[in-house]
């Protein structure tokens, strides 16, 4: 069975990510999207809020389990016994990081290949720090975010009475 991990902060998913869960999904037998648990990174939403709304958003993919993780991704990749990492790439800039990261995960666990997925041209600019600086400054994220993002994206902002 071919498995597949995306990791990442999704904080929160966005259109962007989402549209490359659909169309990763469609090339292995399974996929897991990692929720990272960063400590070093500050994130808007907790760990269980990001994974919930990365499920509600994914469940119409049969073949796609969400869950959260912490610690090394290659021992991650390793437990799942996946042989795919996936980043999605938007631009150069994100190549010339992920390169890196995609050599060094490739000494830790050479069993699995990082795969880059091209972002779709209409999501190339979508980013979560974007989208968090928009929906904070009370502009609309509606075309960036799928509608239950939307939704906790206002609620947040709310209880941070901003
Ligand atoms: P990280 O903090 O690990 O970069 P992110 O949640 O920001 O996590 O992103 C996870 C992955 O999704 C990364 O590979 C990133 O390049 C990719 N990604 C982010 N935004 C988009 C987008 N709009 N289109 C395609 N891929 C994206």
């Amino acid at each position: 069975m071919k498995v597949a991990v995306y990791p990442g902060s999704f904080d929160p998913v966005t259109n962007g990510h989402i549209d490359i869960i659909n169309k990763t999904s469609k090339l292995f037998d399974k996929m897991v999207v990692a929720v990272i648990h960063n400590v070093s990174k500050k994130a808007l939403f907790t760990l269980a809020e990001r994974e919930e709304m990365v499920k509600e958003n994914t469940k119409h993919l049969d073949n796609v389990n969400v869950e959260s993780f912490s610690g090394l991704l290659a021992d991650y990749v390793r437990q799942k016994q996946a042989c795919a990492i996936i980043r999605g790439l938007r631009t150069a800039a994100d190549f010339e990081y992920e390169m890196y990261i995609a050599m060094a995960n490739k000494t830790l666990y050479p069993s699995a290949e990082t795969v880059f997925v091209l972002a779709d041209s209409k999501y190339i600019y979508i980013s979560s720090s974007i989208v968090k600086e928009v929906a904070l400054l009370n502009g609309s994220v509606a075309e960036l975010v799928p509608e239950s993002v939307n939704k906790a994206l206002a609620l947040k902002k709310a209880a941070m009475k901003i």
